[in-house]
């Protein structure tokens, strides 16, 4: 018997960990692909007239066993996985791609569903509803459903052309970081690494079976090196070589690929019947409109620029203070830029761990949802775990309500990858009349207890713990009908609000009095100490925000516009980084033969929404602290005009019903000290 194909009949219907084994997740999935598509048929080739019932919110709740099946899987592929789990991953995963294909290509379900959308203004349905059926409609379309036979042809030609273009840029850029190594033998060349730099670095060469030492252009091993080695010559040529990857007119150059890639993509835009690939990426973004993006990337630039000046020339007097060194250049940013910021903060994790006990920051996070939503968090062991590291708890809400169910994991392991994430076993909707509650988990890799000490984080990990809580009350307090739009089934430029926001709870007396208390006297945290956090967190804030938006002007330089006439890519770059130049330019080197979120992963015309979640959290945080930190009606509003609502409705609507304004780049220029 499989148990995934059955009823979980668990507390919560929770998913069955014990019970489930690796062997059942294969047969299981290939069982239930085959009735979504029976369900999916049934759909696309009913003699009924298509309506909104019948054919969109049909498919929308079709497959449920499947989507829950899949979850539990791909979350234990990131969190707890081994070769057996991976292998199958492999395995299901063209199952999976092909699936969706089959649904996107299934002409008779587009049609029903088109008639139905053609109808949408004469349909009597919710804003929800449209939402739906909009985002259902174009699922399709923007897959290429509404072109002639020979236009598809062209579409699918061209898809697969990038699809293996993206793929060699990437291979291209991982064989370059390989192909590097700086071997030093001579043991002052390390002077001011740290240590565990010095002894990754030996651990390194030994493993190649070299004397000495070897620094690659992999980032743990490439950041200490810019950060602290004193050595300038020796930065400089790690710099070049960094800078350089996918520039070296060698096989495994990327300049052709870089501009066959933005040509591909503006093609296949043109197809689809956008003027541009960020208009095609923008239609389903907050921002909407390349236009949008610049205007908010150059009104960032003018405010941040001066400040980012000034700072850029008080590093060169520092450095030319101490070393004498009279133009600054790229290898200098970071080793001078740490130098300054120990010399005004000298703050290290060492002091403010012991105030920062996991137990305590956990409950801090439950205290600040309390205060703000009413939640309540009650620890239970009735329901499985995947592993014996994961704790469990209801939430419940004033009146007692289940509100969710939340597994928290938060110890590295072998078989858990790298880094910080929210994501969920089950979803929140309505069917039936049914509100089902969501099971939201939050997975972190925090420093672990040893016999003697309890698992004491780091501010940065206090801040992630808050971050991660954040995508988990989005989660958690969802409440809408879809599941497809539920939660965090937001426009990505939306979804980082609830996570970021909540980390500024972080820096508040009045927050980290409930929680921030030194784990042997019980003392609470020295506010000289919050100050400096504070300050320390902002330190060159306006070169950093002009690095960012140099990277988010590069981004839109190349997709939105036309490319077709574009033949130099050097050349191209430095224009669209003429305004935010504080270095020298390297000539050896070249951003975008390297720059893999855009041209390999999926940040193309969306590298802009780092700092537009910035600029929606400050002002979010703002109108929280001009009525107090804890006010239950700024809460309220939140949470009843954006944690709740999901997807359902544009946000930048949501957003304004919440806030009572547009979002302002004011808060977030006056927190990072840009402005006064
Ligand atoms: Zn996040």
């Amino acid at each position: 018997m499989n148990v995934l194909l059955n009823k979980f009949n668990t507390k919560y219907n929770s998913a069955p960990f014990q019970a489930i084994k690796n062997e059942h997740f294969k047969p299981a999935i290939e069982t239930l692909i085959k009735e979504t598509k029976t369900e999916i048929k049934a759909i696309a080739e009913s003699k009924n007239i298509p309506t909104f019932k019948n054919t969109i919110e049909a498919l929308e709740y079709a497959g449920q066993q499947l989507d829950r099946v899949t979850s539990i899987f791909f979350n234990l592929n990131s969190a707890e996985t081994n070769e057996e789990i991976q292998k199958i991953a492999q395995d299901i995963s063209p199952l999976l791609s092909e699936f969706s294909n089959d649904i996107t290509l299934n002409e008779k379900l587009f049609a029903r569903i088109k008639e139905v959308y053609n109808q949408k203004e004469q349909l009597d349905l919710t804003e929800e509803q449209k939402t739906l059926l909009d985002k259902k409609y174009k699922s399709f379309a923007r897959n290429g459903a509404n072109l002639t036979e020979d236009k598809k042809e062209q579409l699918r030609a061209i898809d697969k052309k990038l699809a293996s273009l993206k793929l060699k840029f990437g291979e291209n850029v991982l064989a370059e970081t390989n192909a590097f190594e700086m071997h030093i033998t001579n043991k002052e060349d390390l002077d001011g690494l740290p240590e565990g730099a010095i002894e990754a670095a030996q651990q390194l060469a030994e493993s190649k079976g070299k004397d000495g030492w070897l620094i690659t252009l992999d980032y743990p091993s490439y950041i200490p090196f810019m950060t602290y080695a004193k050595n300038r010559a020796l930065r400089k040529k790690l710099s070049i070589a960094f800078g350089s990857k996918g520039f070296n007119n060698n096989k495994l150059d990327n300049q052709n690929n870089v501009l066959e890639i933005a040509k591909l993509r503006y093609q296949r835009a043109n197809l689809l019947g956008y003027k541009t690939h960020a208009h095609f990426v923008l239609e389903e973004r907050m921002a909407e409109t390349p236009a949008k993006v610049e205007n908010f990337l150059n009104d960032l630039l003018n405010k941040a620029k001066p400040a980012a000046e000034r700072e850029f020339a008080y590093l060169q007097d520092f450095a030319k203070e101490i070393d004498d060194i009279d133009h600054l250049e790229k290898w200098d940013g970071a080793y001078y830029s740490e130098k300054l910021k120990q010399k005004l903060f000298n703050l290290d994790d060492e002091k403010l761990k012991p105030y920062f006990k996991l137990e305590n920051v956990i409950d801090g996070a439950f205290k600040v949802a309390n205060k703000l939503f009413g939640l309540t968090f009650k620890e239970i062991d009735t329901i499985d775990k995947y592993h014996p590291d994961v704790l469990t708890y209801e939430v419940l809400d004033e009146d007692d309500n289940l509100v969710s169910i939340f597994y928290a994991d938060f110890f590295p392991r072998a078989g858990k990858r790298n880094g910080a994430w929210m994501t969920s076993y089950k979803p929140q909707f309505v069917q039936n009349g049914v509100n089902e509650r969501p099971h939201v988990s939050i997975v972190c890799n925090f420093t672990k207890p040893t016999k003697t000490k309890p698992s004491l984080l780091t501010f940065n990990e206090v801040t992630t713990l808050f971050h991660e809580f954040g995508h988990a009350l989005h989660g958690m307090l969802a409440n809408t009908t879809y599941p497809s739009l539920s939660g965090t089934s937001v426009y990505w430029d939306f979804v980082e609000l609830p996570s970021q926001v909540l980390e500024n709870w972080c820096y508040e007396k009045e927050a980290l009095e409930l929680f921030a208390t030194h784990y042997e006297t019980g003392e609470l945290i020295p506010m000289d100490l919050v100050e400096k956090i504070k300050e320390s967190a902002t330190f060159n804030e306006g070169m950093q925000t002009l690095r960012q938006i140099s990277f988010g002007l590069l981004d839109m330089h190349w997709h939105g516009i036309d490319p077709t006439e574009v033949t130099d890519v050097k050349a191209h770059e430095n224009e669209a980084f003429k305004d935010t130049k504080l270095y020298p330019d390297v000539e050896e080197n070249c951003m975008s033969t390297a720059f893999s979120h855009i041209f390999q992963g999926g940040y193309s015309s969306g590298y802009y929404s780092y700092k537009w979640a910035e600029v929606l959290d400050a002002d979010a945080f703002d109108y929280f602290k001009q009525n107090g930190i804890f006010n239950r009606d700024i809460a309220l509003k939140f949470k009843d005009n954006v944690l709740t609502k999901g997807g359902t409705e544009n946000p930048l609507i949501l957003y304004k019903r919440f806030r009572g304004q547009d979002p302002k780049p004011e808060a977030l220029l006056k927190r990072a000290g840009l402005i006064k």
